[in-house]
């Protein structure tokens, strides 16, 4: 059999996003057979032996990636972080108190919706009105000491802005979605009552969410709650009341493994931060490209800009597509220029941007 090398162009993508390819080579090499188990993962039960420790491995190298201290659970569930947006407020809400949500984008105000439908709810901050250009500062968040939660979205993926640090709540707990930043740099988890994610831009891929929920709040899942919908029961049984989503769980594991030998969170970040500066920097030295965040918003994982007009940008991204960079358009609701630069994204694609940007800006600027 021959072995060509795979060609692999550079993933802009914003999600479902690039992997680690030590990661995607070794599930491939992997698939047909486990080692020493003759069965591939997708064929084996998941109340085996060998799933199970599948699983325990996953949870325990997500526990020490995060340093999670151990009166939280960490939870692998489906239905993506919009299930999320209805599971949090229908365990989380108390009856006469309202949650606080902080609307930063799109996806703070589709968990805004969901969170309607359950109770009340206040808007306890949003930057709607500068097109979600920033982070709101503490002093503009208008917080009720009485809130059941207070809800976040700590990187917002369509407008390229980011939370520096967590808001002050407070005794509320703090929840986060936390979709497109996970384990992109180190997490105080002790400041969350709740965390969830979507795996498939940080952390593998899509059909596995990641849910760490601080043990206190479980309590507050009612036995009424539908059975699928309750994080106590997802706890009680380590995420296996139902079949899991084993293939997700099983190559998060990967990731995991992959991320603690990159160092650690502390060397992730600090790859991020060289990787998104070497673009930011290029954006700000010049006219022609335009940052769509504020700076002191900036995302470390998705760089979002415009050029001066809507032809360019579509010109831009059928170029840059053409040149073996691939994702770069924006998202449909905010439209110019996104680069998602997840941790799994090389520098050498960063690079290989900045160089095809300033040829286009000298053709067409
Ligand atoms: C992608 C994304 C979502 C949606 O995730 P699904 O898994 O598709 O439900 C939610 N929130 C944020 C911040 C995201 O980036």
């Amino acid at each position: 059999m021959s072995k060509t090398a795979v060609h692999r162009v550079f993933n802009f993508s914003a999600g479902p996003a690039v992997l680690p390819l030590p990661v995607l080579e070794e599930a491939q090499r992997d698939l047909v057979a486990l080692p020493g188990v003759g069965m591939s993962v997708l064929e084996i039960s998941h109340r085996s032996k060998t799933f199970e420790e599948i699983l325990a491995r996953t949870e325990a190298d997500v526990r020490a990636l995060a340093s999670i201290p151990s009166n939280y659970k960490v939870l692998f569930l489906q239905g993506g972080a919009s299930l999320q947006f209805s599971m949090v407020p229908l365990n989380l809400m108390i009856e006469g108190q309202p949650a606080d949500y902080v609307i930063t984008g799109g996806w703070s105000q589709k968990a805004l919706k969901e969170a309607k439908r359950v109770g009340p709810v206040n808007i306890a901050g949003s930057t709607e009105s500068e097109n979600f250009a920033r982070i709101p500062r503490q002093d503009e968040l208008t917080l009720d000491p009485n809130a059941a939660y207070v809800h976040i979205t700590t990187n917002n993926t369509l407008f390229g802005t980011e939370w520096k640090a967590e808001p002050e709540v407070g005794s509320v707990p703090l929840v986060a979605d936390t979709s497109s930043d996970m384990f992109s740099r180190p997490i105080d988890v002790s400041k969350y009552g709740l965390i969830y994610a979507g795996a498939q831009k940080n952390l593998g891929p899509s059909g596995v969410t990641l849910v760490i929920i601080r043990e206190d709040l479980l309590a507050r899942s009612s036995k009424s709650l539908h059975t699928m919908l309750n994080y106590a029961v997802h706890a009680e049984n380590g995420s296996m009341y139902n079949t899991p989503p084993c293939f997700g769980i099983y190559l998060m594991g990967l990731v995991m493994k992959w991320a603690l030998a990159q160092g650690g969170l502390d060397a992730v970040a600090a790859r991020n931060a060289h990787k998104a500066g070497k673009l930011y920097a290029e954006i700000d030295l010049s006219g022609f490209y335009v940052g769509t965040a504020d700076k002191e918003s900036r995302s470390m994982m998705n760089v979002t800009f415009r050029l001066p007009s809507e032809e360019l940008e579509k010109k831009f991204v059928k170029e840059a597509t053409a040149a073996g960079l691939d994702g770069l358009k924006g998202h449909r609701s905010v439209g110019g220029i996104r680069a998602s630069l997840y941790n799994a994204f090389p520098e050498e694609g960063v690079d290989a941007l900045v160089e095809f940007m300033q040829a286009f800006e000298a053709k067409n600027g």
